[in-house]
């Protein structure tokens, strides 16, 4: 019996080299909890006929000596990152039945290196949404309760790696869709620098804020799975050369208090004063610090994104792919097409996208939420010259009940009022595991850093994890 629970991708990787098991009993492991759990979580919208021959070429690579980080390693794989030959559909009936007829960049790396992808995930449709209940295929339920969700919009990456069904997973983060489902799941999640992973080959959401993001159980897993998907793209014109800088091993934590002094649960608030107790008594400076533009970065999200959206979405009209409805006229073939292709959440962020860059409004919503994104990065910019990282919890709130806030939008939307400003500014981040609820629900705290600094952050998550 192989130890899931306990399993890195360094031990997987030994214990593959040393030949105490092989990649295709490894991914056999996983199999056998999919087949018990997946019913009921519904992690997985498809798992892959072909896992244990990608394990078999695997086995070839290790016997042949060509084994690197990833080879062997059973990943599992958001719903909006395209494998050749593969369905691919953000989880969205508009996509039913489209098949990839390319591989993302980060899936190219990972083919070289041998890895194995296991399943590709379930997640809120066209990742809009922090619960994974938007998807068209049923909601994913959080494996430390399954009345609860496990956040989202990556919350079937999440769930796999929590449950053990996957060793690692990729998600998207536009607004926090890895960071909060690894706060709700117990996981570490990694919001790269906006251009460290290409985009190339995934289902655009929106474009100037989206990054393909890893899951695991640990900073280390996280860190080297960003290392097998990071670098330039020419398929990606704002995808750029690895120009990590390397860990300064930074001191300095400044916390912006006065952004949650309200709205925040309890227990979210107590773990995390415990938690900084943790790190000053670790030998880390604490040091309050003001940045009163970014309580305004869910504000300009919900402008720049359901604008990118509305653009992105426009081109899915039901004509090679995904259920076509017949219209008296080409309008009313896409009127019916897409409203019965669309779910409620993708047509609400259509409408306020169209909206926000029609003629007459362009100026008072689109072009003021630029600005103020441009002050937020400049106030970023400059904080970074006083410390070394920000810290805030991850979430507002522990895991919330299945159905809770589906009717209200706006509730759903403060999910990620304190991801949204790393998103907002391009910066890196990282979810990281800082304790439990008296009801055994995981709890998160946030570290950002300056851009390129993700090797700070390992740094630093790996000092936590030590210390929590
Ligand atoms: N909660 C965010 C939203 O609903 C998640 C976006 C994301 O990161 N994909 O837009």
């Amino acid at each position: 019996m192989i130890d899931l629970k306990n399993l890195t991708i360094e031990k997987a990787s030994e214990a593959m080299k040393n030949g105490e098991y092989t990649s295709v009993d490894l991914a056999r492991a996983y199999l056998k909890n999919i087949e018990e759990k997946n019913k009921e979580l519904n992690a997985y919208l498809e798992v892959f006929s072909d896992a244990l021959d990608q394990a078999k070429k695997a086995d070839e690579m290790i016997k042949n000596g060509k084994q690197t980080k990833m080879t062997g390693i059973p990943i599992a794989i958001k719903d909006n990152i395209l494998i050749k030959g593969k369905k691919c559909g953000a989880a969205s009936k508009i996509l039913e039945n489209y098949t990839a007829s390319y591989d993302a960049f980060v899936i190219k790396k990972l083919k070289e290196e041998g890895a194995v992808f296991i399943g590709r995930t379930n997640m809120d449709e066209f990742a809009m949404g922090s619960s994974t209940q938007t998807s068209a295929y049923g909601v994913t339920r959080n494996p430390h309760d399954t009345e609860r969700v496990p956040g989202g919009s990556s919350g079937g990456s999440a769930v796999a790696v929590a449950s053990l069904m996957a060793l690692v997973a990729l998600g998207t983060e536009t607004c926090g869709s890895v960071r909060q489902p690894a706060s709700f799941c117990g996981l570490v999640g990694l919001k790269p620098t906006y251009g460290m992973v290409s985009r190339s080959g995934t289902i655009a959401m929106g474009n100037s804020l989206d990054q393909i993001a890893p899951f695991g159980k640990t900073v280390r897993d996280a860190e080297i799975l960003f290392d097998a998907i990071k670098g330039e793209d020419e398929m990606d014109a704002t995808s750029i050369e690895s120009v990590l800088i390397p860990s300064r091993e930074g001191k300095i934590i400044g916390i912006p208090w006065h952004l949650f002094e309200e709205g925040v649960d309890k227990e979210v608030m107590d773990n995390f004063k415990e938690s900084v107790e943790k790190l000053k008594n670790a030998g880390y400076k604490i040091v309050d610090i003001k940045l009163p533009y970014s309580q305004y970065s869910l504000a300009v999200y919900y402008i720049i994104m359901p604008a990118e959206v509305s653009t992105n979405l426009s081109r899915f009209d039901g004509v090679r792919y995904g259920p076509r409805k017949d219209g008296e006229s080409v309008n009313d073939e896409y009127k019916k097409t897409r409203s019965a292709g669309f779910g409620a959440e993708a047509r609400r962020r259509i409408m306020i996208g169209t909206y926000v860059l029609s003629h007459g409004y362009y100026d008072a919503y689109y072009k003021r939420a630029w600005r103020v994104r441009h002050a937020i990065e400049r106030e970023f910019e400059n904080i970074f010259k006083e410390v070394d990282f920000v810290l805030t919890p991850t979430t507002p709130t522990p895991a919330f009940k299945l159905g809770e806030k589906m009717n209200d939008p706006v509730a759903m939307y403060l999910c990620d009022i304190f991801s949204a400003p790393a998103n907002i500014a391009g910066i890196t981040a990282i979810a990281l595991p800082s304790g439990m609820t008296g009801k055994k629900l995981p709890l998160s705290i946030q570290f950002m850093a300056n851009h390129f600094h993700e090797k700070d952050l390992f740094d630093i998550g790996k000092k936590f994890e030590e210390i929590r």
